[in-house]
């Protein structure tokens, strides 16, 4: 598998699984089984007055292109941009599923502290104290260099900035990106 992977490169490699998934389909739609035609309804437009907005994915820095349907400021629908200069009309499994990270059920939309054995909600607030409290203690009884900072691909060039800086200011050099870790 490696060497299948440095010979063909990650994308070529995603455009080899997406045409087994069209011949895969090819064969299903020659048994009558899984494709048919669309259905007038289907074919209706979904959500008039929608507006389509070109972005990018941020869930690493390729950067890939994504067609973002947007409905009184609601972000509704996701396409694959296809005339994107980088991306071409591929996305990985996390672009592709991108909207789920506005619209998922299961996302976290609070802070969660475990109490007592159990997890229960707190205020944003409540959680920068206590984690900036415990941050202290530990600088002070194990010196800066006992904590390490993680970077994420999915903050901006500016927001990696200031998380070095913090490092930095916190007092270590302990930092690196989260990338694939
Ligand atoms: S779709 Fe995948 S490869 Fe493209 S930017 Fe998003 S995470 Fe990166």
């Amino acid at each position: 598998m490696n060497a299948l992977n440095n010979r063909l490169g990650r994308r070529s490699f995603l455009k080899i699984g997406a045409l087994a998934g069209v011949f895969g389909a090819t064969n299903a739609l020659a048994s009558g089984e899984a494709i048919r035609p669309a259905t007038e309804l289907e074919l209706l437009e979904a959500h008039k007055g929608s507006v389509n907005v070109k972005t990018i994915c941020t869930h690493c820095s390729v950067g890939c292109g994504v067609i973002a349907e947007v409905k009184d400021g609601v972000w509704i629908r996701q396409e694959v941009a296809q005339d994107h200069p980088i991306s071409a009309g591929g996305h990985c499994c996390k672009g592709a599923d991108l909207i789920d990270k506005v619209r998922g059920t299961n996302r976290l939309r609070h802070p969660y502290e475990k109490v007592g054995g159990k997890w229960k909600t707190t205020s944003w607030d409540d959680a920068m104290s206590k984690i900036a409290t415990k941050l202290s203690e530990i600088r002070e009884a194990h010196g800066p260099d006992s904590v390490m900072w993680l970077g994420s691909a999915k903050v901006s060039n500016e927001q990696s900035y200031y998380i070095r800086k913090f490092a930095a200011f916190f007092g270590t050099n302990n930092i690196d990106h989260q990338a694939r870790i």
